[in-house]
C-alpha cells in the first residue's frame, strides 16, 4: 500500500486511468438493470460497505425503478498474508435487523475477501432470507478467501486504484473515475 506522502496533491498522480467515468456509467446502469431484473416483486435492502462504496451505491440506485431500502456497515480487515489471522472489526453495524430480509452487498472494490467473506457470513447469520454481491471492482488476482460475487462491474489487475469512491490516504474519492496511481505517490517524497 502506498504511504500518505501525495495524499493532498492535486490533480492526483495517476499512471493510468483503467475506468473512463463513461464505462463506470454504463455498466452501473446494466448492474442495475439485472439487479431489477432479478429482485422484481421484491424489495431488496442494499447493505453498502462504507466508505468506499458510496458513490457506486449513490449511482446504482439512481438506475433503480422499484423499492429499495439501504443500510450501512463500515468494517477494517486485519490480517493479510503474512499474518492472515483475517480478523474484522465493525466499526459501524447495521441499524436495521436484516432477518427475512434480501440482502444486497454493495461493495467498492474485493481483494482478499475477507472483509466481505466475514461480512456475508455474518448476514446470513442474523437471518437474511438471501445473500447477493455487488461489486463495482474485482481483484481476482489477490483472492485469498474464496467469496461468491453474483455482480460485478469490472475486473481490475493487481496494483493500487482510487477514484469513484475508491481513496488514497482518505483522498481521491471524488474522481470520476477509476485510475491506478502512479509510483510516485508510493515514493518517498525528496526535499
Ligand atoms: P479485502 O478484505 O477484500 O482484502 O479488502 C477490501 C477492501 O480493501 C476494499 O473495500 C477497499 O477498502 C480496500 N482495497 C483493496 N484494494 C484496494 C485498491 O486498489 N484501492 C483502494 N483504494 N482500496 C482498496
Amino acid at each position: 500500500m502506498p504511504g500518505p506522502d501525495v495524499a493532498n496533491s492535486w490533480p492526483p498522480p495517476v499512471k493510468r486511468i483503467l475506468l473512463t467515468a463513461d464505462q463506470i456509467q454504463e455498466r452501473v446502469s446494466q448492474l442495475a438493470a439485472q439487479l431489477q431484473r432479478d429482485y422484481a416483486g421484491r424489495r431488496p435492502l442494499l447493505v453498502a460497505v462504507l466508505r468506499g462504496s458510496v458513490v457506486f451505491l449513490s449511482d446504482l440506485i439512481r438506475h433503480l425503478n422499484m423499492p429499495v431500502c439501504l443500510d450501512f456497515v463500515q468494517l477494517a480487515s486485519y490480517g493479510d498474508s503474512t499474518c492472515s489471522s483475517g480478523q474484522v472489526e465493525v466499526l459501524k453495524d447495521l441499524g436495521t435487523d436484516i432477518a427475512g430480509q434480501d440482502v444486497v452487498v454493495v461493495e467498492d472494490i474485493v481483494d482478499t475477501g475477507r472483509t466481505l467473506a466475514y461480512l456475508v457470513e455474518e448476514l446470513e447469520r442474523r437471518g437474511a432470507a438471501s445473500v447477493k454481491v455487488c461489486a463495482l471492482l474485482d481483484k481476482p488476482s489477490r483472492r485469498e478467501v474464496p467469496v461468491r460475487l453474483d455482480y460485478v462491474g469490472f475486473e481490475v489487475p493487481d496494483c493500487f486504484v482510487v477514484g469513484y469512491g475508491l481513496d488514497f490516504a482518505g483522498q481521491y474519492r471524488n474522481l470520476p473515475y477509476v485510475a491506478e496511481l502512479s509510483p510516485q505517490a508510493y515514493a518517498p517524497q525528496e526535499e
